[in-house]
């Protein structure tokens, strides 16, 4: 089961777009349990400001639109 964030997550769209390699949705969003590992889970869930382009690894892309 996806994370419940999955279909509105702009890491989806990014991958989508061919902008982030498919294996972070493998590891995080698409994995049974994987959003608990997921900084952009934790800033959501405490109201947390986290801009676009912050990877599930807490680390920012540069490379992505924010
Ligand atoms: S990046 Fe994190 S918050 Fe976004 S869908 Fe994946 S696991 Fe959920």
């Amino acid at each position: 089961m996806p994370c419940k964030w999955y279909h509105v997550c702009p890491i989806k769209r990014y991958t989508d777009r061919g902008l982030l390699d498919r294996s972070w949705v493998s590891h995080y969003c698409l994995k049974e349990g994987g959003f608990r590992h997921c900084v952009r889970y934790k800033k959501e869930a405490e109201g947390a400001y986290h801009p676009d382009n912050m990877l599930p690894d807490g680390t920012i892309d540069e490379s992505l639109d924010a």
